[in-house]
This record gives C-alpha cells, structure tokens and sequence, in this order.
C-alpha cells in the first residue's frame, strides 16, 4: 500500500499534527518540531503525544513512517564559527532526542552549507559532527537529504551522500531522504528514476533510502535553485511523479509532499 502524507504543522503538538494529517486522508506525515527557520522549542505535553499515539492507532498511521525535519539553520559543514558548529551539533542532539520522547525514529537532516571552504572540507566536517551526534543519542535514523546543489550546498550527488555514509564511524543509523524537486535542481532526471535508482543502488545501497519528498520543481534540470511545485504543475509533471511514488522498489518507503500551499493559504494535499 502506498505511505503517503504530506508536511504538517506542529503547533498544537503531535496530536494536532495527526489530526491535520487526517483530514487530507494521509497515512503518514512530516513535522517540524517548531518553526524550521529557528531553534526556539516548547515542552513537549505528554499527554498531547499520548492522545497522538492513540489517534494514529485508530487510524493506522504506523509511527515508523512519520518524519521529523530539522530545522534548516542547522549546518554541520561549516566550522569557521566553532561555536555556532557546536551549536549546531548539540541542536540536533537536542531534537533526537525529542523525537524520541513523540516515538518517532526518522529525522531528516539537511548536510550542510560548505560556505567559503571545499565541499571536500564540508563533507569532512559533516562526518565528524554525525560522529559525535550518533555516539552521543540513540534509536532515531538520521535522513540526509539530497540536496539541490544551491550555493555550496553538501549532499547533492549521491557520491557525496556515500561519502558521508561511509566514514560516519556508525552508520547504521544513517540513512538518506530522496527529494525529488531536488533531485531534478541537481542534475538527475527523474523521467529516468530507474537509472538513478540502480545507480544509487550500487553507490550505497537502496535499503538506505527511508522517505521521499515527492515535489515538483519550478526550475529546469541542474538549475540548482531548489523552488518547489506543485504536482503536475512544474517541470518534473504528474506522469514522471507518479512513476516514483509507485516505484517496486521503494513500496514500503514513506512519500512526503513538501509542495507550496494555493495562493498561500490553502494546503493542496
Ligand atoms: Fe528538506
Ligand atoms: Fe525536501
Ligand atoms: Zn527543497
């Protein structure tokens, strides 16, 4: 059965998270644990996330295939500013954590910014902060993110995500999240995903694939900008999407829609 849900808010909690992600009949969902822009979080209410387990239940959400993101301002590729390298190291922790507390166990993750070093540096940096991020928390599976390559953007071949995947001492609990907007920003065409899939596969290996961010692209092949479209509506098209989403290969992989809201307010799922 196709694991489809979309982006959620988290402003009332897990629970309302579960609930927004029903009313769009989703049977899974992605989250922020607070606005991706910040690092601000509240106390989680356990009650909310009991109320939370028990609705998924009711419903057949499977908390395995719930996804939390973290917030973008995290980068783990730069350390230039050792104490905002460090800030981000210990954020992550901090939010493993929380999603372990919601029963959650996937967390997608953004590689990282190089900014003013070589990528090679970035990944490097990038290795040596998962280090001590898997070493230092447990359970959760940390999803990097393919990435659209905008600016010196880490992640977005899949030989980088191999790197990365490779020299992180425990890997077992890296993973990577596939998104297709950016795929096609980075220079792989999706219209041939199976090429992209065995090429992935010999790379790393298709069992570390564990979501995928279905998006369509409003820029062309290898633009590397990263604006996301709604199904059907951008370069990517309804047919291409569709192929990906029905894929054999990744039948029991959650599908998450991260496309833009109608006229800014209305969400389209
Ligand atoms: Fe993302
Ligand atoms: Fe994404
Ligand atoms: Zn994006």
């Amino acid at each position: 059965m196709l694991i489809i849900g979309s982006h959620v808010s988290y402003k009332g909690g897990l629970l309302f998270s579960v609930k927004e992600a029903l009313s769009y009949d989703a049977n899974t969902f992605m989250f922020y644990a607070g606005a991706p822009t910040n690092t601000i979080r509240s106390k989680i209410d356990d009650n909310n996330t009991k109320e939370a387990w028990k609705l998924m239940k009711e419903n057949n959400i499977d908390i395995n295939n719930v996804i939390c993101h973290a917030p973008y301002i995290i980068n783990l590729a730069n350390k230039k500013d050792l104490d905002k390298y460090k800030f981000s190291i210990n954020f992550i922790k901090e939010e493993i954590q929380r999603c372990a507390v919601l029963g959650v166990n996937k967390i997608v993750l953004h590689p990282g910014n190089a900014v003013g070093i070589s990528k090679e540096e970035g990944l490097q940096n990038i290795v040596e902060a998962l280090n001590e991020v898997l070493e230092k928390t447990t359970k959760v599976i940390i999803l990097l993110e393919t990435m659209a390559g905008k600016g010196s953007e880490c992640g977005s071949s899949t030989e980088e995500l191999k790197y990365i995947i490779e020299n992180v001492e425990d890997n077992k609990r890296l993973g990577v999240c596939l998104d297709t907007c950016h795929l096609n920003d980075a220079g792989y065409d999706i219209s041939k995903f199976a090429d992209y899939l065995n090429e992935f596969d010999k790379l790393i290996g298709i069992d570390k694939i564990k979501c995928v961010h279905v998006n369509d692209s409003k820029n062309t092949l290898a633009a590397h900008k990263d604006r996301h479209e709604n199904i059907g509506f951008g370069t990517l098209g309804f047919t291409n999407l569709l192929n990906v989403i029905y894929n054999k290969r990744l039948e029991d992989v959650p599908k998450i829609l991260e496309t833009p809201y109608i006229e800014k307010e209305y969400p389209p799922y």
